[in-house]
């Protein structure tokens, strides 16, 4: 037998396998990811996957999650400083109070009208807004 081929086969054997295990690993999370209807971050993600794969990393994570944020299968956000995302959410609004400094969450339904005037393709918006609370106007 030729020794080149038989380590190129058993090369190539090699990669194959480590194919399959990452496409395995790109469904088991896709799947965990579409259990969150709505903002998660990579640690909660995690959890859940290592309940199914213990093998999978939370290295493993970030690298899959930027892999779907290339495909545009997925958005992230900043939050309190902390990187959440969401395959279905395109937007995430903050309003800070500028007298008490709290800062609350804004549900926007429709933002397709900001995306007037761009020319370029957006995938998400992240608002930040600054104001005046409803507590605060009270006082
Ligand atoms: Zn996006
Ligand atoms: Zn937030
Ligand atoms: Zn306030």
């Amino acid at each position: 037998m030729n020794k080149k081929i038989g380590l190129k086969s058993l090369l190539i054997l090699i990669i194959n396998k480590m194919r399959q295990r990452k496409t395995k690993q790109a469904e088991l999370i896709k799947n965990e990811m579409k259990n969150f209807s709505n903002f998660f971050d990579a640690q909660t993600l995690h959890k859940e996957i290592i309940k199914k794969d213990t093998t999978i990393g939370i290295a493993t994570i970030y690298r899959f999650l930027k892999d779907f944020q290339n495909e545009g299968k997925l958005h992230s956000y900043l939050c309190n400083r902390r990187a959440i995302y969401s395959t279905n959410k395109e937007n995430h609004c903050h309003f800070t109070c500028k007298i008490c400094k709290k800062t609350k969450h804004l549900d926007i339904k429709k933002v397709d009208f900001l995306k007037s005037g761009i020319v370029e393709e957006v995938c998400h918006f992240q608002i930040d807004l600054t104001g005046i609370c409803q507590d605060c106007l009270k006082k």
